[in-house]
């Protein structure tokens, strides 16, 4: 059940902090700034919790982060209570236990829904944040929270003839809550990354005729999902204290990490067998757990790289089809890597034809279909799983301007520069959660990193609030040296050169960065730390 908060128009509401989401972040940032007595505003563009676990409800949606350390670590007795399911729970499962936290909590009487943050503006003489919302609404606080996910703002092809069209389009991001029926339609799938792996698998054997339109090929490493009796979640739940210190120091935020020394040192027979080992355990440990050199040396990278590819041939009957499917234009690890149940056997299936689109590209929709340059495609339902306008994107379309009028979206239109990932330089009091240049924009476990970040952002505060200072933000110099840090250890390694959301390389005009700062989590945490310690060096405060 969801309860709509009920806003007086016209009225400015005042409140000491804005709250903008209600996923994992969102309802930390609540629990957290409540906790410290401040009067708090949620604002939600849907209707109920969830964020991201809200959204993306398509057919297969499934979390790649293991359960047990998915998950708040700040209520001993929420840990207790919880249940998981699954080693990786599907959207549902992830769904549920935001609902539970937000039920135990009392979170929702925080939130408005159905309401979207149309503007925001600071107002320099107050030192506050004016904010309007899609309802009407105008409020003001102090600080201003956005926690809106990095993925929260899809990202469609714009192919033409849309409207011609007679079948159904949907974003797997905007599917459909109460879904659709697959079952004896030829259904189209537009991308292959880690959404559309997830969905082709689940579909392939509902729908009468599964089409796959593969731009790009993944490297998928194969899931090994054990179910949880009371005994694994017993296991876990008493292991929790040693995984929360273990996933904060780490380096991507799991509790695995490089710990099999260089490449360089072990013979080829050991190498093989650490490759082995990690692909038997069936979890991003694959990516993040075998050996650092795979993110910067090419010719290691290469050896990973045809291990992987070796397992993807293994699964695929058809020669010519496993060629299309094996990634070829990429390293291993370079970008996002999904973890899949059955997808590679599903070009084993009759009902599921593979088209290459990138050398016959999409040209349009049609009456029945799409239309590649090399022929035409009738279709039912037509899936775009291509992905998101990451980490700027649903910040730019707050309309966030800061001291001067300065606008946030023509500010990153240019550079996307943060500091930390977690404040701009112009935008006091403006703290970006999950914000570019930081772990949380693509290279941690969520969970991990955005309890970090929050927990700063309410030390922020508190710190503030104990000085009696109104606003924070960092200097020009701060912000330039995280930049410049954050460039030097993205350049170093691989990922810079392969094309993705990861570079921004999926939005036409997009300024290219990584977006994830990618010198490890247990550094970042360090780092953080050591400003807050400094007692804000760097950071403008008034
Ligand atoms: P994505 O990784 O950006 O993949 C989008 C796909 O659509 C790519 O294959 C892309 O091809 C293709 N595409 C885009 N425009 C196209 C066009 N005009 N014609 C043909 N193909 C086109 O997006 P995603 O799969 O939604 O994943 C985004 C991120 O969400 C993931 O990287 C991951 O971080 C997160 N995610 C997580 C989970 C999980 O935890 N289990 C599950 C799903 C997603 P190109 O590469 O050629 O552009």
């Amino acid at each position: 059940m969801t309860e709509v908060v009920s806003t007086t128009q016209g009225v400015e509401q005042e409140y000491d902090a804005i709250v903008v989401g209600a996923g994992i972040a969102g309802l930390y940032a609540i629990y957290r700034l409540r906790e410290m007595g401040l009067r708090v505003r949620g604002i939600e563009a849907a209707p109920a919790v969830g964020g991201t676990w809200y959204w993306n409800c398509y057919p297969g949606a499934r979390v790649d982060s293991q359960s047990y350390i998915y998950q708040y670590w700040f209520s001993d007795e929420l840990i207790q209570e919880w249940n998981w399911n699954e080693r990786f729970p599907p959207q549902k499962e992830v769904e549920g236990y935001l609902n539970f936290v937000a039920d135990k909590f009392s979170l929702r009487e925080n939130y408005a829904f159905d309401t979207r943050v149309t503007s925001a503006d600071w107002d320099n003489d107050a030192q506050r944040w004016r904010i309007g919302t899609d309802q009407g609404d105008s409020l003001s606080a102090s600080y201003f929270i956005s926690c809106t996910g990095m993925l929260s703002e899809p990202k469609a092809p714009n192919f033409p003839g849309k409207d011609d069209f007679q079948g159904t389009v949907v974003h797997t991001a905007r599917y459909p809550r109460e879904g659709l029926d697959l079952k004896g339609k030829r259904v189209g799938v537009v991308g292959c990354g880690a959404t559309g792996i997830q969905l082709i698998q689940t579909i392939a054997s509902e729908v009468e005729q599964l089409t796959v339109f593969q731009r790009t090929a993944s490297y998928g490493v194969a899931m090994r999902n054990d179910q949880f009796d009371d005994a694994a979640r017993d296991h876990w739940r008493a292991k929790a204290p040693e995984l929360q210190e273990q996933v904060y120091n780490s380096f991507v935020g799991f509790d695995y990490n490089f710990e099999n020394g260089s490449w360089y040192d072990d013979t080829p027979e050991r190498r093989l067998q650490v490759l082995e080992e990690k692909w038997q355990e069936g979890s991003l440990s694959m990516w993040v757990g075998t050996y650092p050199e795979m993110f910067t040396d090419d010719a290691v990278n290469e050896e990973i790289s045809k291990f992987v590819r070796d397992k993807i041939r293994s699964r695929i009957d058809d020669p010519a089809v496993a060629d299309l499917v094996i990634p070829k234009t990429h390293g291993f690890g370079t970008y996002r890597v999904p973890l899949e149940n059955g997808y590679y056997d599903v070009y084993n299936q009759d009902n599921v034809e593979l088209v290459d689109v990138k050398s016959a590209p999409i040209e349009s929709f049609t009456a029945t279909g799409l239309k590649t340059t090399e022929g035409e495609y009738p279709l039912d339902i037509i899936i775009m799983a291509t992905g998101f306008n990451a980490g700027t994107g649903s910040l730019a379309k707050m309309n966030i301007h800061g001291r001067d009028g300065l606008s946030l979206s023509d500010e990153w239109d240019k550079d996307i520069r943060t500091t930390l990932g977690l404040q701009v330089h112009g935008f006091p009091n403006l703290f970006t959660v999950a914000g570019p240049l930081a772990p949380s924009a693509a290279f941690c476990n969520m969970t991990t990193c955005l309890q970090q970040q929050v927990d700063w952002v309410k030390d922020c505060i508190a710190h503030l609030r104990e000085q009696q200072l109104k606003s924070i933000e960092p200097t020009q110099e701060k912000q330039d040296e995280w930049v410049a840090h954050h460039d030097e250890v993205s350049n170093a390694t691989l990922l810079v050169a392969t094309q993705s959301w990861y570079t921004g390389a999926n939005i036409e005009g997009k300024p290219s960065r990584l977006i994830s700062y990618i010198g490890g989590v247990n550094e970042y945490h360090r780092i953080c730390e050591e400003v807050q310690e400094s007692g804000y060096e760097g950071f403008t405060k008034v």
